[in-house]
């Protein structure tokens, strides 16, 4: 068992009660800042319904937590959830609003999986806002678990989904400043890699996950990451928990990060300790590789104990059991900036 300390950034003042009459909001709150110990406890008393997400998305597990208040699945939780960042032009990472490639595209990737092993996914798809949604039908109304590019645009153009101009004027500005320069740099949060996982357990105790993201800004044209491959940018196992990542999606893909978690969760890890193992797994192997870059992820157990852990400073998640908070995630480059 290990207590994790974690800084607490934002505590919110919602019940869950209050939250799901609907008569207050989590966007409008103030910051406080004060420090908590976060216990991590494997054999502790069920703690569900909960959510989880990547970064500091509180809009996401507070809609995710309104589907599992209504008694609803986790999977119609973290669709939900995935929604939310999905249609914000402001969050320049995932769907309406993301960056695009150096070529001035769009293209998303999502994927979604349910407590009973299903799974879809769709990848370098374009014109569509919300891609989770699209993953989710490729699962439930499909042979097969992902669909890419016009093929996965055909098919959720069939199942009624709007074609939609995805470049906002703001991704657009930031694309020609781009390219006046045309450096590919994959920085530590500079780009805030603002993919967003979610990973939900609803009032039955069952479990689902969804990841959904532009991908890394400005990469060449046909790029597909992490985030869409189940195993790598999520996983879920009904019987052990389930894992998320965000960050540079090239060493989460080779790494087969959100499996590693979840299968060492299985193993008798911590959820906590999971996440650490799968980010000293990259460290160890791509260290050396040139500009520091930054991988996130986070876990849930069976159990509710939840887990987070990134290489560098700067990542967070959002956590909504009985109230929405938002969290400093620990890291392992401490002697680093
Ligand atoms: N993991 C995403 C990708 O590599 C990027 C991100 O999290 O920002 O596509």
């Amino acid at each position: 068992m290990s207590i994790n300390r974690r800084k607490f950034l934002n505590r919110s003042i919602l019940s869950s009660f209050a939250l799901s009459l609907g008569i207050i909001s989590c966007k409008d709150e103030k910051a406080k800042s004060t420090d908590v110990a976060e216990a991590s406890l494997t054999n502790s008393a069920p703690k569900y319904p909960i959510t989880i997400a990547t970064w500091d998305n509180r809009g996401a597990t507070e809609a995710a937590m309104k589907e599992l208040l209504a008694g609803k699945r986790a999977l119609d939780g973290v669709e939900a959830g995935a929604k939310i960042p999905e249609a914000n032009p402001k969050d320049t990472s995932v769907g309406y609003g993301g960056f695009p490639d150096r070529d001035g595209n769009v293209t998303l990737d999502a994927c979604i999986m349910d407590e009973k092993g299903n799974a879809g996914a769709v990848t370098f798809l374009q014109g569509i806002k919300h891609p989770i949604s699209v993953a989710r039908k490729v699962m439930e109304e499909t042979p097969h678990v992902m669909l890419s590019g016009q093929g996965a645009l055909d098919f959720a153009i069939a199942q009624g989904f709007k074609q939609e101009e995805m470049l906002t004027e703001n991704a657009a500005k930031a694309w020609k400043k781009w390219l006046e320069k045309k450096e590919y740099q994959p920085k530590v949060n500079s780009e805030r890699h603002d993919t967003i996982g979610i990973l939900a357990i609803d009032q039955k105790g069952d479990i689902s996950g969804a990841c959904t993201t532009s991908g890394m800004a400005f990469k060449m044209h046909g790029r597909v990451g992490d985030s869409p491959i189940i195993g790598a940018g999520m996983y879920v196992d009904n019987e052990v928990g389930g894992a998320a990542a965000t960050g540079l999606g090239e060493y989460v893909m080779t790494t087969l990060g959100s499996f590693l978690i979840v299968e060492l969760m299985r193993q008798g890890m911590t959820p906590q300790e999971a996440c650490e193992e799968a980010v000293k797994r990259i460290v160890k192997k791509y260290e050396d590789t040139g500009e520091p870059f930054q991988v996130g992820y986070i876990a849930l157990n069976k159990q509710g104990d939840h887990g987070a852990y990134s290489i560098q400073k700067g990542f967070n998640y959002a956590l909504y059991h009985k109230e929405n908070e938002a969290f400093e995630a620990d890291y392992f480059n401490k002697d680093k900036k």
